[in-house]
């Protein structure tokens, strides 16, 4: 799915209006949180914001109120999931980002294992 593919088509637009179902494990009248279906860890939740918005460089100051909620909720979710010792969040961006969803979504990954190092870093 191209960032230029209208919302409609949007597949987290379809999660939110029902069309395609999802594991939801929070949601309000702005996010949206569901189980990412490969998990990649035994807590693996996607957080969205309702609104499409196809990536963090499509983000502007309008987005500031609902991405800070959706920041402020990882703690809660990921401790609600069982995630109580740590996790990680993700957002992948663009080609680069391996951004495969073009509809902003934070990662929180984790469980009772440690997650290891972030990347694998580059020889110099
Ligand atoms: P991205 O690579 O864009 O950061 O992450 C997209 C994520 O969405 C992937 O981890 C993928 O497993 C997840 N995903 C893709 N399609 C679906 C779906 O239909 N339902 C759910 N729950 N997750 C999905
Ligand atoms: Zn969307």
């Amino acid at each position: 799915m191209s960032d230029r593919e209208p919302a409609a088509n949007c597949l987290f637009c379809r999660i939110v209006r029902g069309e395609i179902p999802a594991q939801k494990v929070y949601e309000d009248d702005e996010v949206l949180a569901f189980r990412d279906i490969r998990p990649a860890a035994p807590v693996h939740v996607l957080v969205i914001p309702k609104l499409h918005i196809a990536t963090l460089y499509d983000a502007a100051p309008e987005h500031a109120p609902v991405l800070g909620r959706m920041l402020a909720l990882l703690g809660r979710i990921a401790r609600e999931q069982g995630a109580t010792d740590g996790f990680r969040t993700i957002a992948n961006t663009g080609r680069v980002g391996g951004q495969e969803v073009y509809h902003v979504h934070i990662h929180v990954i984790g469980g009772p294992r440690p997650l290891g190092p972030m990347i694998v870093r580059q020889q110099a």
